[in-house]
């Protein structure tokens, strides 16, 4: 799974979205998440971003961020 970073904050970006083969991206408050178990790991979106915000799940760190991504996919 991949996850949106806060490098992601004001980005004008949405080539990420438009790649996405499963449209699992979502608009967040400021910025893009993607939602944690749609996402089917395909990783195509990730050299799309110019701020380098979209990492995989299996990264340091990451949980704050994969329940972040998830919270906001869910809440429109
Ligand atoms: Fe979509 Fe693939 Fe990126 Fe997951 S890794 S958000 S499925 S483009």
């Amino acid at each position: 799974t991949y996850i949106v970073n806060d490098s992601c904050i004001a980005c004008k970006y949405t080539d990420c979205v438009e790649v996405c083969p499963v449209d699992c991206f979502y608009e967040g408050e400021n910025m893009l998440v993607i939602h944690p178990d749609e996402c089917i790991d395909c990783g195509v979106c990730e050299p799309e971003c110019p701020a380098d915000a979209i990492r995989p799940d299996t990264e340091p760190d990451m949980d704050k961020w994969v329940e972040f991504n998830r919270k906001y996919s869910e809440i429109w």
